[in-house]
């Protein structure tokens, strides 16, 4: 009779080998991410005679994700430049592929300073999700990320402090810091006020391979996204509409009309998040926070921490 399907103990060893092969990949990549190889020796592996299986069946977009100064956004646009296909593995690219991907990688290399090594991160989400509680938190219990503090021309809230929480300044001086080309990106919000962020300090700090938060609009997200794009989006999400709208009415800082708006353009906000390279959902502070700090310093080769 002829045989249909492999025999049981064929799929088994066959399973085996699968799982022994991705955690083998995984080696590799945790390797680059922790900068204990290269990612140009990785390719020098699969590429010699015998090739490693490994560092052979690895596909090139993961192994560019891998490497710690680079996000799924540069990634993305580096294999387009190079015309490698998303799926392709390391061992499958052609001559051409492979001389143009060390070239690109050499590159890298040489230009490599600090400023390679830290992140801009622009959170932002919709409104009373808790964007500004989760970056109190991270301020308070990660000093080695730089919490750009921004300006606004509206009046501080009872415990707000200048030069901490925002620069409070008149309209003149934002003016000022405007027409001056202070400012990395500026916006008006809720159509009341102006906020703007102050490019100088964020400058100094990825010149020095500090990794920087900007907590901001969707506006802001947008511009910064224009001026630079190699800046991580990061988008907070409420567990809930519902639980949106709770914690909306629970703050009580804003009257029944301003809370009508504020619902309209959060309902706006939300259907932005597409827009955003990662997604983080808000249920409880310390792990959001968690896992913004974690996209300071690791890139993930998926779109979203949710997997949307
Ligand atoms: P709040 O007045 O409640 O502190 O902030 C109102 C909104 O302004 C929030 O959505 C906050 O993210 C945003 N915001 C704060 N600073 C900036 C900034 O520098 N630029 C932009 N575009 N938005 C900001």
């Amino acid at each position: 009779m002829p045989r249909l399907a492999p025999p049981e103990v064929d799929r088994v060893a066959a399973a085996h080998a699968a799982v022994a092969a991705r955690r083998a990949r995984a080696a590799v990549k945790l390797a680059v991410h922790d900068r204990t190889r290269s990612a140009v020796d990785v390719l020098e592996a699969a590429w010699a005679d015998p090739p490693a299986a490994a560092e052979a069946s690895l596909r090139v977009r993961e192994l560019l994700t891998s490497i710690p100064s680079l996000g799924p956004t540069r990634v993305a646009k580096a294999m387009r430049e190079l015309g490698i296909a998303d799926s392709k593995r390391v061992g499958g690219l052609g001559v051409r592929q492979r001389r143009k991907l060390l070239e690109w990688l050499d590159n890298r290399e040489n230009r490599r300073g600090p400023r390679d090594l830290a992140r801009l991160v622009v959170l932002a989400g919709p409104t009373a999700v808790g964007k500004g509680t989760v970056s109190t938190y991270i301020r308070e219990n990660y000093p080695d990320v730089h919490l750009s503090v921004s300006a606004t021309t509206r009046a501080p809230r009872p415990g707000e402090v200048d030069g901490v929480n925002y620069f409070f300044v008149s309209d003149e001086e934002f003016d000022r810091l405007e027409s001056s080309g202070q400012m990395l990106e500026t916006a008006t919000v809720h159509n009341a006020f102006r906020y703007g962020t102050p490019r100088a300090p964020i400058d100094e700090a990825l010149a020095t391979g500090k990794s920087v938060l900007l907590e901001i609009d969707l506006q802001g997200a947008r511009s910064v996204r224009r001026v630079m794009p190699e800046a991580v989006l990061v988008f907070l999400l409420p567990p809930t509409w519902e639980e949106l709208v709770r914690r909306l009415i629970g703050r009580g800082t804003e009257d029944s009309a301003e809370q009508q708006r504020r619902l309209e353009t959060a309902k706006a906000e939300l259907a932005a998040q597409d827009e955003f390279d990662f997604r983080v959902v808000n249920s409880e502070v310390s792990t959001a926070a968690r896992e913004v700090v974690d996209l300071m310093v690791i890139p993930k080769n998926y779109r979203s921490s949710t997997h949307g």
